[in-house]
């Protein structure tokens, strides 16, 4: 098989000779997370950037022949596209990364990477949220590190879906379909099987399997599309959305990613040493690879125990909804072709599965995942901790602290989510190859020689930013859809940027208690009212479109947030993505954080906030309750924890006003002479230092590494001798 690089016409039409691997650079998000490249498309044409929200390829196919032609002969934009060419062929050709340094010998051995969502770039909505988003990042930086790594997921027509609030606050979702042509990705071309693709066996029905590729630097990540005609119309549904659809949707899905992803690979040529299920929806690829071993002649436990050797699996929520279960009518529609090819019957092969926690026994993707894989861990010390406790009894014959589940703390890819002003500051004081060497403590207590004042002006430079796109969207949206004056109010043109600003934005999951801030509404209106130290708060966030609840709270909040008694001080940003977070983690004073505990796996949106300066407020949970140390942000700690959750609402929400009251307005707004808040400068200077290079994927996919890839690969390539 072979990828398409023919250049969609348009485009090739468009370029000169000489400035014919702009597409290349369109065609690889590597150009997201360096600056030079940034700028080179910034450069082609600023208003489109800005239109397009930051869509390379769109930029190419619309921008003007003329611009390009001029562009060609422009000396100062060729020397910086030769620049950045150089840089793009250093980084994806040579061996000077971490990884081939520390493990020469193990460079042509793949690890494979497989994840239900990944948060690339928001011009490809194949996410949803956190899971998807690190998905995203994990990517980056194995590249980054020079892996030999490849991820597999979906490419969804439709994608997750934009969020718009009707008159009433009530979230409507809209689906409007991916143009491939619009965005950075490419059909693999296939020839061999008869349908043009691969095939991957659903039940009675065989489906082909179309593939696309990204390229983000040197990784490849291949997208699966059932959208093919040879497909009946209702099969080609199923790779349409992302959580789309019911059980029976979901199970078809699910085979099609961990099936057809080892399919998929084994098509492309590709033979991975290690397999990484990133949570348990790919958890069937397991299955898979034991039937290939079988049909090899080797015995079930011979083959489980390949699989185990060479299977890491990351578990990554503790609510007990968030791991998916199917029922045994399912697991016999879709699988009694298949345990006879495994040389199991029936039971052995439910027993895979089967997990009763409480309610009726149902086939459970992670304890599937968690049996069949030699290494497993949870996202933060506490969710590592949790999620013992919640599997022990896989394991009855053990002690709680003996299951086999230890963690590694997420982390985000510091150059995609650094703002472009804390970027230069970090280049001046920290070192100009920060980047590169973003793991070494030492070099983060330079963050000291920073002046006071050139960080605070960084911060406000991030913070005027989100002001001006979320009133450009909110102009842009009073044009286009006519939003009446009452819906503007809440849209944030009211907001003052020299007041003290908080961020909440996530998906409304229930336990995620976007509410909170409102458990004491006089004592909020004290706070946002007061006339030299006001609080203003702005919202953002996705509720699951078959979620009433979590649909019920958003218009809650969101009709607080419009409300008059609010005097515009708190705002509703809609469509919450990737581009709207970058925007709010990098702009806003506090990043405010309230889950229910220890139902946070990790998050990441805090992280990325601390490493742009912004002060994270937040109960001790999933990553905060590793990186609070007393001086790099608040704790939200009532010292109160209660199975009584109206108890637990409203002991947290004292303890938050308090915090607000206490400590995070009054340092706010202590300013000196040139209205600095030295204190508050100070605290944003501990946070950047001590979060930065720990909170990193940089710290992440090196663990993940060190611990388990390579004595995975390892392992398997000792039995792979064995074997011979
Ligand atoms: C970082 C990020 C998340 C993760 O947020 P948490 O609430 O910390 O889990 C979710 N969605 C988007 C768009 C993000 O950028």
């Amino acid at each position: 098989m072979q990828v398409e690089i023919r250049e969609r016409s348009v485009i090739a039409e468009k370029l000169t000779p000489r400035l014919a691997r702009v597409a290349e650079l369109a065609y690889n998000f590597w150009w997201s997370w360096n600056r030079p490249a940034r700028d080179l498309f910034k450069q082609l044409d600023r208003t489109l950037w800005t239109t397009t929200r930051h869509n390379p390829v769109r930029i190419l196919r619309e921008v003007p022949k003329e611009r390009v032609l001029s562009l060609t002969r422009d000396p100062a934009f060729l020397r910086d596209f030769d620049a950045v060419l150089m840089e793009l062929d250093r980084e994806t050709r040579n061996g000077h990364l971490w990884y081939p340094q520390a493990y020469p010998n193990l460079c042509a051995h793949p690890i494979a990477y497989f994840s239900a969502e990944f948060g690339l770039h928001s011009s490809l909505p194949i996410y949803s949220g956190g899971l998807g988003v690190l998905s995203g990042d994990h990517t980056k930086e194995a590249s980054d590190l020079g892996l030999p790594f490849v991820a597999v997921g979906f490419l969804y027509e439709q994608g997750y879906f934009r969020q718009r609030l009707d008159h009433s606050g009530w979230q409507e979702a809209i689906y409007p379909p991916l143009d491939p042509d619009e965005v950075a990705l490419r059909p693999v071309t296939q020839e061999q099987d008869s349908c043009g693709a691969i095939l991957v066996q659903v039940g009675d029905r065989e489906i082909c399997l179309k593939l696309w590729e990204v390229m983000v630097g040197r990784t490849r990540v291949y997208l699966i599309d059932a959208g093919v005609e040879a497909n009946a119309p209702w099969d080609r549904q199923l790779t349409a959305r992302l959580y789309g659809g019911d059980r029976e949707m979901r199970i078809q899905q699910e085979i099609l990613l961990g099936i057809g992803g080892v399919r998929v690979l084994r098509a492309m040529g590709i033979q991975p040493w290690v397999w990484h299920i990133n949570e348990g929806h790919s958890a069937f690829m397991v299955l898979e690879r034991v039937r290939e071993y079988v049909a090899q002649g080797l015995t079930f436990d011979e083959a489980r125990e390949r699989v185990r050797a060479s299977t890491v699996f990351t578990t990554h929520t503790p609510v007990p909804a968030g791991h998916d279960a199917f029922d045994f009518g399912l697991i016999d529609k879709y699988f009694h072709d298949f345990w006879p090819q495994l040389g199991l019957t029936r039971e052995d092969f439910l027993e895979l599965g089967s997990y009763s926690p409480g309610y009726g026994a149902a086939f459970n993707m992670t304890k599937l995942a968690l049996q069949v894989s030699g290494q497993a861990n949870g996202v933060s010390a506490l969710h590592g901790e949790v999620s013992r406790r919640m599997w022990q009894s896989l394991w009855p014959d053990r002690k709680v602290e003996d299951v086999p589940i230890g963690h590694v703390t997420n982390g985000v890819h510091l150059s995609s989510w650094t703002g472009e002003a804390m970027h230069q500051l970090y280049r001046r004081y920290i070192s100009p190859d920060w980047v590169r060497r973003q793991d070494d403590p030492l070099l983060w207590a330079r963050v000291e020689e920073i002046p006071d004042g050139e960080l605070w002006d960084a911060h406000v430079i991030l913070k005027q930013k989100m002001f001006a796109t979320i009133r450009e969207r909110a102009r842009q949206d009073w044009i286009t859809r006519s939003t009446p004056p009452e819906q503007l109010l809440a849209s944030g043109i009211f907001l003052d940027p020299n007041a003290l600003v908080i961020g909440f934005s996530r998906r409304f999951a229930t336990y995620k208690r976007a509410n909170l801030i409102f458990q004491d509404l006089d004592r909020l209106m004290r706070l946002v009212h007061d006339p030299y130290r006001p609080v203003q708060v702005i919202f953002a966030g996705k509720a699951h479109p078959a979620d009433d609840p979590g649909k019920l709270a958003l218009q809650r909040l969101y009709n607080h947030a419009r409300d008059p008694k609010f005097g515009g001080r708190s705002a509703f940003v809609e469509d919450y993505d990737m581009h709207v977070s970058r925007y709010l983690i990098q702009g806003v004073d506090v990043w405010l954080n309230t889950p229910r505990k220890p139902n946070e796996a990790s998050g990441t949106s805090g992280m990325k906030a601390a490493f742009n300066g912004v002060l994270n407020l937040s109960i001790l949970d999933g990553w905060w309750a590793e990186a609070y140390n007393g001086r790099n942000g608040w704790a939200i700690d009532a010292g109160v924890e209660t199975d009584d959750w109206d108890e637990q609402d409203r002991t947290d929400a004292a303890a938050l006003y308090r915090i607000l009251e206490e400590q995070v307005v009054p340092l706010y707004y202590q300013r000196d002479r040139d209205y600095v808040p030295r204190d508050w400068v100070a605290m944003m200077r501990e946070a950047i230092r001590t979060i930065g290079p720990q909170f990193s994927t940089r710290r992440m996919v090196k663990e993940y590494t060190e611990r388990y890839y390579v004595p995975a690969l390892q392992a398997s390539l000792a039995l792979e001798a064995q074997s011979q």
